[in-house]
């Protein structure tokens, strides 16, 4: 019998969703736990490489900068985390500096991707950088002290002074077993930031399955903060905040999925004027602010004492 894989529960109900991103369709049963209202895809298929096409964006190429453009960013990094000007941020700076990060922490990106934002933080300043993908085509020397592994965290032999997941936490199917090589192999005292789509969404509430983020058949897990929490104090973190970072894209992605178009965001000139535009990105600031968005930053330690 199907438990709930955050806070053990075997209190379920089920629904169907389809593959909406390339229009693949098909039928795939998600369960939503009664207890904690965490999601998660009931039986998952075999390969699910299929629904991972060519242009899946996780597939896009690296673009580095050139040593201009470099040296500026670097110069940008060091102002912001010293003196927290905020039109010097970042588009990530927001968690960057609640990391409090040092230039030569070491640093892992759990499910990186091509690497670019481990390319970002290289080119911010940071010297010791490695990032984890099983899917990626073979391990990489990027720059010096950026490498790119293809295998899973669990394999590596060295222990980090942060680890970070960004969006890559929903596609995997163990919650528990990530989670727990992640304590293994942070150092103590060390933090572990997870960015990920949340069941607390109030357009899941009130969308169902074309909520946009539910993203059939791809994403296998989806918490709730109370099934996250209920999770990682089992495991020994310390969760000491979260924080909603979802944007407009929950409105009309959600949106182009219940008018049966596929993810295409030109096609929301159809029915997004600038203002209504405008309005859904003021509508998910208070969205975010009230606990209500569709995605959020788990900011965890493992205690220096376990
Ligand atoms: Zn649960």
């Amino acid at each position: 019998m199907s438990k709930c894989k955050f806070c053990e529960s075997s209190d379920l109900s089920f629904f169907q969703a389809k593959e909406r991103m390339f229009g693949l369709g098909g039928n795939f049963s998600y369960a939503e736990c009664i207890f904690c209202g965490s999601l998660q895809l009931d039986s998952i298929p075999a390969d699910l490489s299929s629904y991972y096409p060519a242009d899946y964006y996780s597939f896009a190429e690296l673009k580095k900068s050139n040593p201009i453009a470099r040296f500026l960013k670097k110069f940008r990094m060091r102002v912001f985390l010293r003196f927290g000007i905020k039109w010097l941020s970042p588009e990530y700076g927001y968690w960057l500096v609640k990391l409090q990060p040092g230039f030569s922490d070491r640093i892992a990106d759990v499910g990186c991707g091509n690497g670019q934002l481990l390319y970002e933080l290289h080119a911010g300043g940071f010297t010791d950088l490695q990032g984890f993908d099983p899917f990626i085509a073979e391990d990489t020397q990027i720059a010096p002290g950026l490498y790119l592994w293809k295998k899973r965290i669990e394999e590596s032999e060295v222990s980090f002074d942060w680890i970070m997941m960004h969006h890559s936490f929903e596609h995997m199917e163990d919650p528990n077993g990530v989670l727990k090589s992640c304590y293994e192999k942070l150092k103590p005292g060390g933090k572990l930031l997870i960015r990920c789509p949340v069941a607390d969404a109030e357009v899941w509430k009130e969308s169902c399955e074309f909520w946009v983020q539910l993203d059939a058949p791809r994403h296998l897990i989806i918490p709730t903060l109370k099934g996250f929490k209920i999770k990682a104090e089992q495991l020994g973190f310390v969760l000491d905040e979260v924080a909603f970072d979802s944007t407009d894209f929950q409105f009309w992605g959600t949106e182009l999925y219940r008018r049966g178009e596929l993810l295409d965001e030109g096609k929301t000139t159809a029915f997004l004027t600038k203002d209504v535009r405008s309005s859904m990105q003021e509508k998910a600031l208070r969205y975010n602010q009230e606990g209500k968005g569709d995605q959020a930053c788990f900011y965890l330690r493992k205690p220096i004492k376990a």
